[in-house]
């Protein structure tokens, strides 16, 4: 079978060594693609049938999608593959044009091994790039010819609000893909623990991402700017057995990375400190780690306090850090300033799609 797996832009490589790591506990064949097809965000990965033994012995078929829906930290969506396609020049085609073109591709596809003819479905799109079509429209003319092709095996029912299938239909510049989306409606980087809501959180699979980047190795470990969170937990619920510290300057946010903390059942692996960064030998003599999703001014607080504010930072994180920090801010300049006049050496960098900007990852020893 053949899983189109999708996650944040510029985050492929990591998610391609986690799905490479967990089919090879599998002990089936497989082969991960990074961005196949030049599609940014995807992982495609090729995998043959996998079973497993119950406890009475008998060999049984394993669900590689639902084992992936289950264990993985960086993915957004496991969808199966039906077939993927580049139609050339579909950017700037005539509407019409475009979605017979889609319309008749989908058509020749072979839909109902996907779905019984008693199941209802439902098609979702996305759709990114420079077209003359909306995503709506792609959804009409996909799920117009999947109802169509399924009439010749029984009475289709489609169910937009609570359908047993779902068909997701991509299509990304001149890219399309079809597929049965196996995640469901809500994207696994919204973790269930998530009982407070912060306004800038972080998604839960580039905090996975941040985490891999650091490279903890037991050591203690801090985000100093915490929010609700989302990193020491996600650090907890990987089986982390160093310390884990979150810092936090606002009650509000503290109390709500504590509840979100409980219902991941991880809260007594965390010490939550009520603090200031910018004062943070206070709080710890030293830390191996600091892995943070910084403050951008943007929703909270204002931009002008952002270069102060990672001044005074990395000025208290040089007489703590021993070994590495991860941080991702959009601020560019003000952190590579704060970075260098602290005596870091950036060891690396990359940008990472996060709620519409390409947000930039440094990792500083
Ligand atoms: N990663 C977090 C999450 O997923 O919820 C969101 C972090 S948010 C981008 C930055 C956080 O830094 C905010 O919660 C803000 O209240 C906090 N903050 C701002 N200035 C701070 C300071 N001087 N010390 C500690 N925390 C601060």
């Amino acid at each position: 079978m053949r899983l189109l797996l999708t996650t944040s832009q510029g985050i492929e490589d990591l998610a391609k060594g986690e799905v490479e790591n967990l089919l090879s506990r599998l002990g089936v064949p497989f082969r991960v693609e990074e961005r196949p097809l030049g599609v940014e965000g995807r992982v495609l990965a090729e995998v043959g049938e996998a079973y497993y033994t119950d406890e009475k012995g008998r060999k049984r078929d394993l669900s590689v999608p639902t084992y992936l829906n289950e264990r993985s930290r960086l993915l957004h969506r496991v969808i199966l593959e039906i077939a993927s396609e580049r139609f050339e020049g579909i950017d700037g085609e005539e509407p019409e044009k475009a979605l017979k073109r889609i319309e008749d591709f989908v058509a020749s596809l072979p839909v109902e091994r996907y779905i019984k003819t008693s199941e209802s479905f439902a098609v979702r799109s996305f759709r990114k790039g420079e077209h003359r079509i909306t995503s709506i429209e792609v959804s009409k003319t996909v799920g117009k010819a999947i109802f169509e092709r399924l009439e010749r095996f029984g009475t289709p029912k489609v169910n937009l609000d609570h359908p047993a299938v779902i068909f997701r239909a991509e299509l990304v510049g001149d890219v399309f893909f079809l597929g049965v989306d196996t995640t469901g409606d809500s994207s696994l980087h919204k973790r269930p623990w998530r009982v407070y809501d912060h306004p800038a959180h972080l998604k839960a699979s580039i905090a996975n991402a941040l985490i891999e980047l650091a490279k903890p190795d037991g050591g203690p470990f801090i985000d100093p700017f915490c929010g609700s969170g989302t990193i020491p937990i996600e650090l907890a619920l990987r089986g982390y057995d160093g310390r884990i510290i979150g810092l936090e300057k606002y009650r509000k946010h503290l109390r709500g990375a504590e509840m979100n903390a409980l219902s991941a059942g991880v809260l007594e692996r965390i010490e939550f400190l009520l603090g200031d960064a910018t004062k943070l030998s206070e709080y710890v003599e030293s830390v191996d780690f600091a892995v943070s999703n910084l403050p951008y001014g943007l929703k909270i607080g204002r931009k002008s306090m952002i270069p102060g504010l990672y001044s005074a930072f990395f000025q208290e994180l040089s007489k703590v850090l021993e070994k590495r920090g991860v941080f991702i801010t959009t601020e560019k300049r003000a952190i590579e300033k704060a970075i260098e006049e602290n005596g870091f050496e950036i060891k690396h960098h990359r940008l990472i799609g996060h709620g519409g900007l390409m947000v930039h990852t440094y990792v500083i020893e």
